[in-house]
């Protein structure tokens, strides 16, 4: 039976959608392909501003494709990406679509699993690099904007120390802060922590948390599932290269819609 209106609208209030009308990335129809293997078979999906969206599947799924394919580190086969103002669809690399790219990056940030730091810089030099290079600011402003943010994730007494020095926690979280510095709209995260030992997780689990709590709008692919059921607004569920299931993060755990979601579910349950 249709919900009356009463009954939406106390829906909407129970669980609203964080500025669901404002999308800060917009992904559609997203297909890309290598050779045989078909990574991304035509996804779709929205993130509010200040949403946070986890993505959960099995190794293999099309997670990184995902996430590198919004930022065009992977082009897309086909597809549009919006990222807040800035609109690419997948085509021909034409000197136009080359510029659209540029933009997009200047709009997205992102984490990768293995940190990425440059070895031969300092800590500070790698938050302030993209602001220096890029954005052409002085070494000056530079500083005081990498400064701070090397407070926010508590390494403030590690700017001049170079990554190598760092334990791999330490550097996921240089890593955060560098992404942060070109103060991007749309934060990407793949699987910050598998990379890490155990006891190391936790301290790059809380930077996550602060940003999901500030507004940051994220997309975090993570193993993590209690994390993504405490801080996620939405987890999304990816199946061989498709969007199999999304929703409230602790609603979709105890429900699933899907056998492979359940299986998924079971294998990445702690005994
Ligand atoms: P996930 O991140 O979920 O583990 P990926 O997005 O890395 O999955 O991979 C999706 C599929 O695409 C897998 O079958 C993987 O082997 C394949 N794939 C990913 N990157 C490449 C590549 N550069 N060349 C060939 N196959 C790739
Ligand atoms: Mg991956």
């Amino acid at each position: 039976m249709p919900a009356t209106p009463e009954e939406l609208n106390s829906r909407i209030a129970v669980t609203p959608e964080p500025n669901a009308s404002e999308a800060m990335l917009t992904v559609t129809d997203l297909q890309k392909s290598y050779g045989d293997i078909r990574a991304l078979r035509g996804v779709t999906l929205k993130v509010g501003k200040g949403e946070v969206v986890a993505i959960c599947g099995r190794s293999g799924s099309g997670k990184s494709t995902l996430i590198r394919c919004v930022n065009y580190l992977e082009v897309p086969d086909h597809g549009v990406i919006q990222v807040g103002p800035v609109v690419v669809e997948a085509g021909p690399m034409t000197r136009r679509l080359r510029q659209r790219i540029r933009e997009l990056r200047m709009h997205t940030g992102m984490v990768f699993q293995s940190f990425n730091l440059f070895p031969h810089r300092t800590v500070l030099e790698n938050v302030t690099e993209g602001l220096t290079v890029v954005k052409r600011m002085s070494v000056g402003a530079a500083n005081e904007i990498g400064e701070r943010l090397l407070e926010d994730v508590g390494l403030a007494s590690k700017r001049d120390v170079y990554p190598n020095r760092l334990s791999g926690g330490q550097q996921q979280r240089v890593a955060i802060a560098r992404a942060l510095a070109m103060n991007p709209d749309l934060l990407l995260v793949d699987e910050p922590t598998s990379a890490l030992d155990p006891e190391l997780i936790g301290e790059v689990l809380t930077v996550l948390r602060r940003l999901a709590e500030s507004g940051t709008t994220m997309v975090i692919v993570t193993h993590e599932l209690g994390f993504a059921v405490d801080v996620a607004d939405r987890l999304i569920y990816l199946d061989n290269g498709s969007l199999l299931e999304q929703g409230h993060p602790r609603e979709l755990v105890r429900n699933p819609q899907t056998a492979s979601f359940r299986k998924f579910l079971e294998s990445v349950a702690k005994p």
